[in-house]
């Protein structure tokens, strides 16, 4: 007999990840001897850089490094890290202002636990990384979504955040370049987006700055740079995407001293500081040589064209040009009412599951991102296995009648 409990209504409430979910299916399927090309997962497909890896080995054969290590990070990584944030990025940083987390998840869920209170909202740019819409919930926010349009590479703007804010508007969450669409903010975008908050001086920005690195229109800029955003604003980055070290698990925040603090409180009863291994390695992917993350954002580079250019010989699939990231969130609605094989496609999450079952590629729903419209594709991935993935593509849907 098993036992009877429940388990909280916390978890019951949450959704489980929809990307980690379709990575798990992929694998899984995978497993089977199914022959799927995943294109689903957000994960560089290169290897961390040989520097990086050598002076985890070092950490290791020092032998200091197999302690607990300090809630918020060795001073310093926390040192290297404000001093780059000063130095690339024009934002004014102190390693007091920094807390080095387990991945930049683990950052984001910290800050929103320390920040928000029940019934707080939180306007989130749209469509959204899965992860950020769970963490505010999780934490009783509410969230309040503002969609951007694919002919505006999916940005909403600062019109769209004016109409959204309250009385109970405490934050609002972006990510540039983005995940799920790739749009990066230019500097003009910004400016005009701390220009609607300049009327309302007690809302807090979380700026997540994770695909930095991976850059295609030039310039990166950071809100926490604009005159009189620093001291309202939270700057989430980190390494997984940008030195290819998502198993690594390191991020970081830089924010307003009194919620560094928090965040640090908020760890400390929850996870305390992370792999020393790890933060040593950090230490040198933030100090050394980023030729290995710039031959990377290359690559993305001349992927997003292949990618492109093969989704749109596929009639049907409405496409823009992502500025960033490694991800292109294609409108794939002209396919809905259609149908393969007499099943009837009705959505983005239909779409999906007929590309896993019957072209055998993994890919994301939009919905996961907020736009019912749309599925996400990964170009995390060599150019043999998308050529293949997008042939494969290409073949089922044009079978949709
Ligand atoms: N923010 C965004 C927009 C992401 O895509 C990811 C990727 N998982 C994260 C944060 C978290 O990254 P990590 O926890 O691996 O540092
Ligand atoms: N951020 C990546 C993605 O969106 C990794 C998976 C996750 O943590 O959500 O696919």
């Amino acid at each position: 007999m098993s036992a009877n409990y429940s388990l909280s209504a916390r978890i019951e409430s949450m959704e489980e990840s929809a990307t980690l979910a379709m990575a798990k299916k992929a694998r899984e399927l995978k497993a089977e001897g199914k022959d799927i090309i995943s294109l689903s997962l957000g994960e560089p497909d290169f290897q961390t850089p040989d520097h990086i890896r050598q002076a985890a080995k070092d950490a290791i054969d020092s032998g200091k490094y197999f302690s607990y290590p300090p809630v918020a990070g060795y001073n310093e990584l926390r040192e290297a890290i404000a001093t780059k944030l000063k130095e690339e990025n024009g934002i004014p940083s102190s390693p007091e202002q920094i807390v080095v987390s387990a991945g930049a998840k683990h950052s984001i869920a910290n800050v929103f636990f320390s920040i928000l209170n029940p019934g707080d909202e939180v306007v989130v740019f749209s469509p959204y990384w899965v992860s950020y819409a769970e963490i505010i919930k999780l934490a009783e926010g509410t969230p309040v979504y503002i969609k951007g349009k694919l002919e505006n590479d999916f940005k909403a703007t600062a019109e769209d955040l004016a109409a959204a804010i309250t009385p109970k508007t405490k934050a609002i969450i972006y990510s540039s370049p983005s995940n799920p669409t790739g749009g990066v903010f230019t500097l003009e975008e910004l400016e005009s987006i701390a220009a609607v908050l300049k009327n309302h001086p007690d809302i807090l920005v979380v700026a997540d700055e994770i695909y930095e690195l991976i850059n295609f229109s030039g310039k990166h800029y950071s809100m926490a740079a604009i005159e009189g955003m620093a001291d309202r604003t939270i700057t989430v980055n980190g390494f997984s995407k940008g030195f290819a070290m998502t198993g690594w698990r390191v991020g970081y925040i830089s924010a307003p001293v009194r919620i560094a603090k928090a965040c640090e409180k908020m760890q400390g009863q929850f996870t305390s500081g992370v792999n020393g291994i790890a933060q040593q390695a950090s230490i040198t992917a933030i100090k050394g040589d980023k030729k290995a993350s710039e031959e990377m954002a290359a690559a993305y580079k001349s992927r997003r064209k292949l990618v492109l250019d093969l989704l749109n010989q596929i009639e049907g699939i409405k496409t823009y040009e992502p500025k960033g990231a490694f991800y292109i969130f294609p409108d794939v609605s002209s396919f809905f009412g259609k149908a393969f094989k007499g099943k009837t496609i009705s959505n983005a999450n239909d779409l999906s599951l007929l590309l896993l079952e019957e072209a055998q590629v993994s890919v994301v729903t939009g919905a996961a991102f907020g736009d019912e419209d749309c599925i996400r594709i990964s170009f995390a991935a060599s150019d043999e296995q998308l050529k293949i993935a997008l042939g494969r593509i290409k073949e089922v849907l044009d079978q949709l009648k």
